[in-house]
């Protein structure tokens, strides 16, 4: 743990302070926020990088190979591929997978996200028009309403959705058969999906961050789409500072990118220019960036390195708990810079490291 209240600590957290407060970002606008952003909108259009085959899909081996297998089997089976579940931290491939299983299976991915199919009558639809073993994406699956959740299990099972026809004292119930698909689920909170509907699916897989060589892969190959002439130093660069996350890999690439082509060297991109742009977007040599630093710099000024509680820190931030809880602490939890107790959020030595603090063990 790292102990807070050093005078010369104090000195640069307070010349910092005031600087960090007046320059907090609002979450969207983060540059290191793995959330799509509107101009990415890689939901329901191709973004141009994902890859379409498994063979291109870089890391993810074990589940690469779990699926791989499935896909083969079902193929030469003719069925349809029994359905999954997708879940991890966003940006880390799961829309991309599912697009890249339907290729490989050879028929069309239909894609939606939960928040779209609040009336019965959206799920109904996407259900009965499905083509003989498609492929059906759920985005954020946990957040379809029960209703949704209910005309699914039935689908899911016996390939039929059962629905009500007529007013209460004549209604009756309808079958509707459907064709063999496939329900691809993603989802940031497995947790949060009722468990009839996680037990209907026959493979779980979770995505998990990326390894720094796999990384530099994406940005290699991102850059090559793009027709950029990246040095491998450059690469390497962004690959370290994209939080373990291929989306947030090719949007500080996209950033470089800018950069280099107002300064005029879009033909030789090598690492320097790559700290030079992303010094301009603050974000730092381990992914970090203004509201980051400022949460950790706001837990050792204020309160010796912590423990802290979640309100206390976000009342304090002037960020409601929601967003630090979901946008903010989970990366530096992941990388070791923060840990979670009973008594609430501590700042640990490595973290006080990396932002050249003196850090010693707590007494
Ligand atoms: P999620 O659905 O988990 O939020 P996406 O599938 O939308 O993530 O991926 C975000 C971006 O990252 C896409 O632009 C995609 O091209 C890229 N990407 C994700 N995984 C890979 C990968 N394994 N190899 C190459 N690019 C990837």
């Amino acid at each position: 743990m790292c102990r807070g209240g050093y005078p010369s600590i104090m000195a640069i957290v307070s010349s910092n302070s005031e600087r960090f407060k007046s320059e907090s970002l609002a979450p969207n606008q983060r540059v290191i926020d793995p959330a799509v952003l509107p101009e990415e909108d890689s939901l329901f259009q191709n973004d141009g990088l994902r890859p379409s085959r498994l063979s291109e899909f870089i890391g993810q081996s074990d589940i690469k190979k779990v699926l791989n297998i499935a896909v083969q089997a079902s193929l030469s089976r003719g069925d349809a591929l029994d359905h999954v579940l997708l879940y991890g931290p966003p940006g880390l491939g799961k829309t991309t997978m599912a697009l890249v299983l339907a290729n490989e299976l050879g028929v069309k991915c239909r894609i939606t996200s939960a928040p779209a199919l609040e009336r019965p009558r959206d799920i109904i639809g996407l259900l009965v028009n499905l083509q003989p073993r498609e492929v059906l994406f759920v985005d954020e699956i946990h957040r379809l309403p029960k209703i949704g959740e209910e005309l699914l299990y039935p689908a899911m099972e016996d390939l039929r959705i059962d629905i009500t026809v007529g007013k209460t004292s004549t209604a009756r119930t309808r079958s509707i058969e459907l064709a063999p698909f496939t329900l691809i689920g993603a989802t940031t909170k497995a947790g949060a999906i009722s468990s009839p509907l996680r037990d209907r699916f026959g493979m779980t897989q979770r995505l998990e961050f990326y390894e720094l060589e796999d990384l530099q892969n994406i940005v290699i190959r991102t850059s090559k789409l793009l027709g950029l002439a990246l040095s491998i130093q450059a690469s390497l660069e962004i690959a370290k500072r994209c939080r373990g996350t291929p989306r947030i890999a090719n949007r500080l690439l996209r950033r470089v990118r800018d950069f280099a082509t107002v300064q005029g060297q879009l033909s030789a991109i090598d690492k320097p220019l790559v700290d030079k742009a992303l010094e301009l977007h603050r974000v730092d040599s381990r992914g970090l960036d203004i509201s980051d630093r400022r949460l950790l710099h706001l837990m050792i000024q204020d309160y010796g390195g912590g423990p802290v509680g979640l309100e206390t820190l976000a009342a304090a931030l002037g960020e409601d708990a929601v967003t630090v809880e979901s946008v903010i602490e989970p990366f530096l939890l992941q990388i070791g810079f923060l840990q979670r107790t009973p008594r609430g959020r501590v700042v640990t030595q490595i973290a006080c490291k990396h932002l050249d603090f003196e850090s010693e063990e707590k007494l």
